[in-house]
């Protein structure tokens, strides 16, 4: 195949200094796997943009393509599940970590990584949601695997503005439950009502240490953000409450007591989508087809192209960018 096709190139010299370029390459240059897709639509998420400006060290393999998520049409398999022209998704797994990822025209794949892309969604669409979607609707489901609904009470949604949080309030809106909307940014604060947040609060009334017991506000959570804030979630819990744990926008610290579990028995619950197990995604991406309102979808997302892909890294990392940001890669 000559094929060549633009991609997004990390690499790291002898000092480890780290240098990010546009390059053309072939399909012979990608990594080993057994579906070759062509990628339509990729997201910046969080994670891409620390990958991108090195902040953290999510690329672990050099020279690396970045980008944890992609949509696109299957050209080649060798794998018994997908024939090309299967639509498909890809989030995590290590792409754009050790495996050359989504910001290239083209990706190989293990097809056991790959979901169907559900037939409501374009790739666009898709990626409009992309990880950070999913992942709310992972913490939604253990919340309801928890025995939680909107009937249990209010449930909080920390970094509301960010992509995590701004699906979370669409979805949970959108299934009847009261949200709470913490953020930093009152100036969204009209944008997060519109997505269905029926309060808002100052995320400076969770930043800060805080008691290990505090009155009970909510009886769920969804906490993109850690360190103080989860904390003080935590002890603001009603009794018999749950909170999703998914982020880490203020720190990976948590500087919490046992207090609020062992006297009002709340839960923790711990939501990883990198590795999440094939049902668990697949459960995922059908209730966010039925679930996700598609004008709220539009309301959550800006549509950039390949060539802002950088610049938008930077930006998510410095907590400028609003809700999600779908790439169009064709
Ligand atoms: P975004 O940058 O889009 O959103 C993060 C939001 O957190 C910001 O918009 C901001 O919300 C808030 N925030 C940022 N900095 C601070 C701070 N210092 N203190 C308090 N709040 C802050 O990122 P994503 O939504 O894509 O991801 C959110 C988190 O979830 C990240 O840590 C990411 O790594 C993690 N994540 C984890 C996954 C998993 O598998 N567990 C999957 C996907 C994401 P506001 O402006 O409203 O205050």
């Amino acid at each position: 195949m000559t094929d060549t096709f633009k991609a997004i190139l990390i690499s790291r010299d002898e000092a480890k200094n780290q240098s990010v370029e546009i390059v053309e390459m072939t399909p012979d240059q990608l990594m080993d796997g057994d579906v070759d897709v062509e990628v339509e639509a990729t997201t910046v998420n969080y994670k891409d943009g620390l990958a991108i400006t090195g902040k953290a060290p999510v690329v672990r393999r050099w020279p690396l393509i970045p980008g944890i998520d992609l949509a696109g049409t299957v050209v080649t398999s060798s794998h018994p599940d997908w024939k090309p022209g299967d639509r498909v998704i890809l989030n995590g797994w290590g792409v754009g970590e050790t495996h050359h990822g989504a910001y290239a025209g083209r990706a190989r794949l293990k097809g056991e990584w790959l979901v169907p892309l559900p037939e409501r969604f374009t790739s666009a669409d898709a990626m409009a949601i992309g990880t950070a979607g999913y992942t709310a609707m992972l913490c939604i489901l253990a919340l309801e695997r928890a025995g939680l609904s909107p009937e249990s009470g209010p449930v909080v949604v920390t970094g509301a503005a960010g992509g995590v949080g701004s699906v979370a309030v669409a979805l949970l809106a959108g299934l009847g439950w009261h949200v709470v909307a913490s953020t930093g940014r009152p100036g969204e604060a009209g944008w997060l009502r519109d997505l269905g947040a029926a309060e808002i609060i100052d995320r400076s009334e969770l930043s800060e240490p805080g008691k290990p017991l505090a009155k009970e506000r909510w009886a769920a959570g969804v906490d993109a953000v850690g360190s103080h804030t989860l904390a003080n979630v935590l002890a603001a819990t009603r009794y018999g409450g749950a909170v999703a744990c998914c982020g880490l926008a203020q720190g990976m610290d948590l500087p919490a007591s046992v207090a609020p579990f062992i006297l009002r028995g709340i839960s923790l619950l711990g939501i990883d989508s990198v590795m999440a197990p094939k049902h668990r995604r697949i459960e995922a991406w059908n209730r966010l087809a039925t679930d996700l309102d598609p004008g709220k979808l539009r309301a959550i997302t800006t549509q950039i192209g390949f060539d802002a892909i950088v610049d938008t890294a930077k930006d998510i990392v410095e907590g400028k960018v609003r809700g999600r940001v779908a790439v169009d890669m064709r």
